[in-house]
């Protein structure tokens, strides 16, 4: 072999070996000074295999963890914060719907349904219920009727009783105003849409006429009241608004202990037709 070409192949060697050396203690330095390479780079191999959920099942419903608070600089401190007085709940229709149709709340036939208000119509002739006749879980506030109607609820009080049937009032007069905080806290407790179902809007109860009345059929006891009532109540003036099947027509659920007071010869004429009362009504106009 040439001594020349010898000369380059050792050169070549040499050179191959520095640059083993440099990269043996270029790798050895970073093993001891930043360990932490080698770690993630065992971390990311690991992570890249991909773990089997155990068990098989994707809980889709686990909650993503919550990122951590951050410290809130400019916050006053617990004890320091200011008391924000509570804002009063939106009073909902809390002046007489527009669009709707007026009614005179003194007329015994008033077409009270969602399509028409009384507006804030209050009657001029309520008196006290007798608390004999009010279910006492309800006689710590008193409960009014319009005249003619609480002389009619007392005969009828009276029949029932004789047939060994006890009447118990559970609701009459109900004002605009406490048809406000009545509707709010349905619709708070069960929703706007439920709510409208089972309790009337403000300017849009019967209650507000003071002709009508709830009983309470509720109980045992009550049941006797409900087919007693549901006999016997037309002789008496008193019509049941809402009946079972015709919620579509009325727009409130069956409630067969809601009582309104129409006069003895208009009820008995209801009795026959067989008609929803608000049906019924509007050939009374
Ligand atoms: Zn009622």
């Amino acid at each position: 072999m040439p001594k020349g070409k010898l000369t380059r192949i050792r050169l070549i060697m040499r050179i191959a070996v520095l640059l083993l050396c440099a990269a043996v203690v270029t790798g050895v330095s970073i093993y001891l000074f930043k360990p932490d390479l080698f770690a993630r780079a065992g971390q990311e191999a690991e992570e890249t295999e991909e773990q089997p959920p155990p068990d098989g099942i994707i809980k889709p419903d686990l909650e993503p963890p919550k990122p951590e608070p951050k410290p809130q600089l400019d916050a006053p401190a617990p004890e320091e914060a200011p008391v924000i007085p509570e804002e009063a709940p939106p009073k909902k229709q809390a002046e007489p719907g527009k669009g709707l149709i007026k009614v005179d709340g003194n007329n015994l036939f008033a077409l009270v349904t969602k399509q028409t208000t009384l507006g804030r119509y209050a009657p001029g002739d309520l008196q006290t219920i007798p608390a004999g006749f009010v279910h006492p879980s309800r006689r710590g506030s008193k409960h009014y009727l319009r005249r003619e109607p609480l002389g009619h609820l007392r005969d009828m009080w009276a029949a029932a009783d004789k047939a060994g049937v006890q009447l118990t009032v559970t609701s009459a007069y109900r004002s605009y105003d406490t048809q406000v905080s009545t509707f709010n806290y349905w619709v708070e407790l069960r929703g706007e849409a439920k709510a409208v179902t089972f309790s009337a809007r403000p300017g849009q109860s019967e209650h507000q006429l003071g002709t009508t009345i709830d009983f309470n059929i509720d109980t045992n006891a009550g049941k006797k009241q409900h087919d007693w009532l549901a006999k016997n109540a037309h002789n008496f003036g008193f019509a049941m608004s809402y009946p079972k099947g015709a919620e579509n027509i009325t727009g409130y659920i069956y409630e067969p202990w809601h009582y309104r007071y129409i006069g003895v010869a208009a009820a008995k004429e209801w009795k026959a037709a067989g008609k929803p009362l608000c049906v019924f009504l509007k050939t009374k106009q």
